[in-house]
């Protein structure tokens, strides 16, 4: 989609740091971390948020869940530790950037509940 930050990053029109890809996904560190580990994990096709999900779009989700996040967990070294997976939606979820995106936070310990 035209003017969306991520699609440019997943066109690799803008650059960032890859930490994985394939076909259907791309995951690249986030510009401001807010942890050791702050990855961001995002279907290469443009999906506003998860409220955009569809049932057609059950093979994509499950992938990145089932598949591409515990991979990419493991690589960074936090599984043992922990992590933790946010998918802000919408204004008041706190979304800033409206192309589906998990953030995958780990290598410090997290609060609960969030602010
Ligand atoms: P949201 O607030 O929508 O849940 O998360 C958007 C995230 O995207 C923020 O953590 C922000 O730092 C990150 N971000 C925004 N623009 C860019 C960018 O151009 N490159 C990278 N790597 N991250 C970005
Ligand atoms: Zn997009």
């Amino acid at each position: 989609m035209a003017d969306c930050i991520f699609c440019k990053i997943a066109n690799k029109e803008i650059p960032s740091t890859v930490v994985y890809e394939d076909d259907q996904v791309i995951a690249f560190k986030d510009l401001e971390p807010q942890a050791p580990v702050h990855v961001l994990v995002i279907p290469k096709k443009h999906v506003a948020s998860i409220a955009a999900l569809k049932s057609e779009d059950k093979e994509l989700a499950g992938h990145i869940l089932c598949e591409v996040i515990p991979k990419i967990a493991k690589e960074q070294g936090v599984t043992d530790s922990g992590f933790r997976v946010v998918a802000n939606t919408g204004a008041e979820g706190g979304q800033t950037v409206n192309h589906l995106h998990f953030h995958l936070l780990g290598g410090r310990s997290m609060q609960w509940p969030p602010g």
